[in-house]
């Protein structure tokens, strides 16, 4: 059966408002995703009937609190196909998960002369990190360039290849151009060389499936909230033989076996890396999340949002004094663009009064705006609930904004 975007709609009450006296066309799902009754209820519930700190408790709330929350473990562990539940770290999001991996893998397994690898389309939560590890340990951080259209330089990928290069640190589904890269091919290429591969997945796995398996990826992260999920909430997956090598990096509660002065012993997976009270409703609410993207059919979603970016293309085409940015062969869920003569901010603010949501500015992203000699784009970014009559509303307002500017 073809998936149906206005039965899916409905599931997200935040969708059915007016804003600035025009129905809501919510185009900002790059930013974060809206959430749909389920998602809400599981938090509701625990909040209502749950609520109890996990894993210490001898009383049916902490029973069921500890339950929910490791189901949840086993719910993320199937959405990526991962072989062990433990092999899932919460984190409070995609930019916790990448500085766990710098500081506990990075601090013990990266020095002085060797190399990590990130592209020049990298989040800013990809490049940071690296930095801070680099300034710290003497490493050096290699950039895989990016073509005008927004494609990686595969080429210039594998002549940065050496076995100095100890981690390779990529983006799946860039926020600010859309590009899906060629991730399986870089994880066997940089695996041919000994280094480890860490794949941003904050932008894909609402998008389509990921099989971290299949992939090979060594590390993925990824956060909640872009995934139909709540904020302060992601995770890190980590092959178990890896995590396991991998020190804490965070002491306290719940990570430790055994504390006394003599010496303190730790937790294995994956409690080791996850101290203090965690993020328990947030968990749950991220558990929800996925089970209910995995109960769609995701190869029709993937196939109607695909068609969805093919029409907003066309439409970006044909729009006169429209420039877009990014324009890689292969793109999921994301428009940026701009406007002659128009500073993305303006654009931005005159589509909001139409009741459009698009982010404007460098997306944390600002070495690919640099690039491009940029100082930011407008970017529409859709989800499994937008239309073509939400397309067709941006396009609208945008013909009116031109009228403005
Ligand atoms: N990487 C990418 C590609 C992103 O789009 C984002 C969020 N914009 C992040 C990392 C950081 O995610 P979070 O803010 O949820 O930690």
């Amino acid at each position: 059966m073809a998936f149906d975007p206005r039965a899916m709609r409905e599931q997200f009450p935040i969708l059915q408002q007016s804003v600035h006296g025009k129905p809501l066309v919510y185009l900002d799902n790059g930013a974060t995703t809206q959430k749909p009754n389920v998602v809400i209820e599981a938090i509701d519930n625990y909040y209502r009937n749950d609520n109890s700190n996990v894993h210490r408790g001898a009383h049916t709330l902490a029973d069921r609190a500890t339950i929910n929350f490791e189901n949840a473990r086993q719910s993320v562990q199937r959405f990526i196909n991962a072989k062990h539940s433990e092999e899932i770290i919460w984190t409070r999001g995609t930019t916790e998960s990448i500085n766990l991996v710098a500081q506990s893998f990075g601090g013990k397994f990266i020095g002085a002369g060797d190399e990590i690898i990130v592209s020049a389309m990298e989040h800013h939560a990809n490049i940071v990190p690296w930095q801070m590890l680099c300034e710290r340990t003497g490493a050096t951080l290699k950039v895989i360039p990016v073509s005008d259209a927004g494609e990686l330089d595969m080429d210039a990928f594998a002549s940065l290849l050496n076995s100095k290069v100890k981690l390779v640190s990529v983006v799946h589904v860039s926020n600010a151009l859309g590009t899906v890269n060629p991730v399986a091919d870089i994880i066997q290429q940089a695996h041919a060389v000994g280094a480890k591969v860490l794949i941003d997945g904050a932008q894909s796995v609402a998008h389509f499936n990921v099989d971290v398996q299949a992939l090979d990826a060594d590390f993925y992260a990824f956060s909640a909230h872009k995934v139909f999920g709540p904020t302060g909430i992601g995770c890190v997956y980590g092959k178990k033989a890896l995590l396991d090598d991998m020190p804490p990096v965070q002491g306290g509660g719940e990570m430790i076996e055994k504390v006394s002065f003599n010496g303190t012993t730790y937790q294995g997976l994956p409690f080791k890396f996850e101290s203090g009270t965690p993020n328990i409703a947030g968990v749950i609410g991220f558990g929800a999340a996925v089970e209910f993207v995995m109960a769609q059919d995701r190869d029709a979603v993937q196939a109607y949002e695909d068609e969805l970016l093919q029409y907003a293309h066309e439409k970006a085409e044909q729009c006169e004094g429209l420039r877009i940015i990014g324009t890689a062969r292969k793109k999921a869920g994301v428009l940026s663009f701009l406007l002659d003569g128009a500073h993305p901010a303006d654009v931005g603010m005159l589509l909001d009064q139409q009741g459009v949501a698009v982010r404007t500015g460098h997306h944390c992203a600002m070495p690919i705006m640099d690039q491009f000699q940029i100082p930011g784009t407008a970017r529409a970014s859709f989800s499994i609930y937008n239309t073509k009559a939400d397309v067709d509303a941006l396009f609208a307002a945008i013909e009116k904004v031109k009228m403005f500017l």
